[in-house]
């Protein structure tokens, strides 16, 4: 968890200066610890909102009062003094400084003894949320829980620390326990003088029923604390909660509604000169415009946040904007700049990420590269946010299962109040419809997987296809030798290879003899049989170098590098003896089945280099002449008549 992302969950609903900070997720401490307190002290009251408006200067001022201070102000003025360490740690506290705050309350409280001191009950909330991790929290807990025990049940300094109980927990990730603990406290503040600390427990309340996806009960408590907010004209609360409210209805899916929302949220941080604020509210506005299709208008905003971020170094937020104006870029055609933007988004696979604006990370990244025509990274990438997005969801299954069991084990409280049993009614109405909803998440998920499964086949599919098509496009489909295309392919790299490499190389053109008899005579289908089963033969004749490919009709080339004219004539003559016994197919008649022998042309680089062209029409040559000496020859290029079986001169 990065260090901002923490201190935006503890900081405060009231505070002006630091506003921004709450927005992103969960609000209200301080107004817990100061506002709700009904602390009387006449410095307390006095200096206290000068930490919500300016927290540095509040600092300032409040150091330069503890300077000023007699030495024994600790035995004579123990009050006056634990109220300015009061201060202090609020201040502290706003400005993310933990253990300064800490030491101030801890300082604070050693000059306090009742128990039921609302300043001493201010410290304790200081000390208390003055913590971030699990173990500390839980110790806090503790010391909060025994504040309480002291306290008449009910009473303002009961719920108020009721409320600092709810958002440790919250801090804590126990949204179960934080939305217990906020629904008692604001259920039992109905009384108009408790009607501030009600209005705090509200909004935390909506923020942890957002996240639990409890999202009507969190519209509509949230619409009443606007209202209340409105008529006390107080800004910087409302400008949090009206960002609340628009995230609860992005969260729904009313992007217009959220939009109106948004805009209002920026427009109040805007006169406030609160920029973090700003940032926040020109994000969500531009995840919104994106969700509508308008993408120069949300390229605009998410172009306008993503500086503030970068300079508050809130380097989650910065990936998050980046992300979003990747997924613009896609939409705007400019595929291969999505993918850039979306490799450096997730360059330490998301840990520096807010966790769950990862997933989406890993589908925008999937879909540049699908459209880039990078199958195999779209996969992985479609695999992984799979993962993510179902071990995203389990938890929030979880959660929200606990929220609903804890809200039903309220019953009890519930029963004695009739508005509450309404309550029970909507929240059992509500359970059947997420119920509902997690089963279409669930259906949701398993369509994922087979669109993966799709995906995988057709990427199989194509290039099996692929594969078949090179197939075709060289291989001759009677014999299965080599085209004459790709045949002159490999005569042409083995010639190169050959010069390369100073070795001879001995090409041979083989024409079968009087082969419109064995047509004429046997028919046209024992010609293709003589072609195919010659070729088939040849190939386990020859060396895996060797190429016989078909030339055209029933006229074959024959490739043999590092070849001499010896070795050549050998071959050759293997191939005579396999012809010689080709067998008619079976039903056929041996006593008709012609004698099957061929001419060849030889011609070698030996006789000096050339084109293909040159030595192929050199071996053409060749076979011509051996053909017009009568057949069943070989036939030199250059020199005089071969017997195949033994290279000697006829
Ligand atoms: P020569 O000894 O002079 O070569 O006599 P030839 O009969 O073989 O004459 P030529 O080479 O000119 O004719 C080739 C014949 O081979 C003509 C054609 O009908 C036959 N032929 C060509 N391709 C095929 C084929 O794919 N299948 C069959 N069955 N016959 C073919
Ligand atoms: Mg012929
Ligand atoms: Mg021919």
């Amino acid at each position: 968890m990065s260090s901002s992302w923490s201190r935006r969950q503890g900081s405060a609903r009231l505070c002006g200066a630091l506003l921004a900070l709450v927005l992103g997720t969960f609000g209200a401490l301080s107004a817990a610890r100061a506002g709700c307190f009904d602390v009387k002290d006449a410095q307390f009251a006095r200096l206290r909102p000068l930490v919500s408006q300016d927290a540095k200067k509040a600092l300032i001022v409040v150091n330069s009062l503890l300077a000023g201070l007699p030495a024994d102000a600790a035995r004579a003025e123990p009050r006056r003094l634990a109220a300015l360490y009061a201060v202090q740690s609020d201040a502290y506290g706003e400005l993310g400084l933990d253990l300064p705050s800490r030491a101030s309350a801890l300082k604070g409280l050693a000059l306090l003894p009742g128990r039921t001191d609302p300043l001493r009950l201010v410290l304790v909330s200081d000390y208390g949320l003055s913590f971030r991790e699990p173990a500390g929290i839980d110790k806090a807990l503790t010391l909060i829980k025994r504040a309480r025990a002291a306290q008449r049940p009910g009473s303002r300094s009961d719920i108020c620390l009721q409320i600092v109980q709810g958002s440790m927990n919250q801090q804590r990730d126990r949204s179960d326990l934080a939305t217990r603990e906020l629904t008692q406290a604001y259920l039992q503040s109905g009384s108009p003088e408790l009607v501030e600390p009600q209005m705090d427990a509200a909004s935390l309340l909506a923020t942890a029923l957002r996240r639990m996806g409890d999202f009507d009960e969190a519209l509509g408590l949230i619409g009443r604390v606007i209202r209340w907010d409105t008529a006390r004209g107080s800004a910087s609360n409302l400008a949090i909660d009206a960002y609340l409210q628009g995230q609860i209805l992005r969260a729904m899916g009313h992007f217009r509604r959220a939009l109106v929302s948004l805009r209002r949220a920026r427009a109040i941080s805007l006169s406030q000169g609160a920029r973090q604020g700003v940032a926040y509210a020109d994000l969500r506005i531009c995840q919104s415009e994106i969700r509508l299709g308008r993408f120069p208008a949300a390229r605009r905003d998410c172009d306008r946040a993503a500086p503030v971020f970068a300079a508050g170094k809130a380097i989650d937020m910065v990936k998050e904007t980046h992300v979003l104006l990747a997924r613009i870029d896609l939409a705007d055609g400019h595929a291969a700049r999505s993918l850039a933007i979306l490799n450096r988004a997730l360059s330490h696979d998301g840990r520096d990420m807010v966790a769950h604006e990862v997933p989406p990370a890993y589908l925008a990244r999937a879909r540049a590269s699908a459209a880039l025509g990078e199958y195999r990274n779209a996969y992985a990438d479609l695999q992984q946010y799979l993962r993510l997005y179902s071990a995203h969801n389990e938890s929030a299954r979880v959660r929200l299962q606990e929220a609903l069991e804890v809200r039903f084990h309220a019953k009890e409280e519930i029963e004695r109040n009739a508005v509450l049993r309404r309550k029970l009614r909507a929240a059992a109405l509500q359970a059947g419809r997420q119920r509902q909803l997690l089963q279409w998440i669930e259906i949701a998920s398993i369509a994922g997987t087979l669109v993966i499964v799709l995906l995988s086949y057709i990427l199989m599919a194509g290039r099996r296809h692929r594969r078949q098509l090179l197939h075709l496009a060289n291989e001759d489909n009677l014999t299965g030798a080599p085209n004459r295309g790709h045949t002159a392919q490999l005569a042409a790299a083995a010639l190169q290879n050959a010069l390369a490499r100073s070795q001879p190389l001995t090409v041979a053109l083989l024409d079968f003899d009087h082969f419109k008899e064995i047509n004429d005579q046997c028919g046209h289908a024992a010609g293709d049989y003589v072609l195919r089963e010659f070729a088939r033969l040849a190939r386990g004749t020859l060396r895996a170098t060797d190429v016989l490919g078909r030339w055209g009709g029933e006229e074959f080339l024959l490739i043999l590098p590092d070849t001499t004219i010896g070795s050549a004539l050998s071959s050759i003559e293997r191939l005579r003896q396999q012809a010689l016994g080709i067998v008619p197919p079976s039903g056929g008649r041996l006593e008709t089945w012609p004698r099957v022998t061929f001419s060849a042309g030889l011609a070698t680089t030996a006789e000096g280099a050339g084109t293909l062209d040159e030595i192929v029409a050199r071996a053409d040559a060749a076979l011509y002449e051996a053909k017009n000496a009568g057949r069943d020859l070989v036939r030199i290029d250059g020199e005089g008549y071969r017997n195949t079986a033994n290279g000697a001169p006829l």
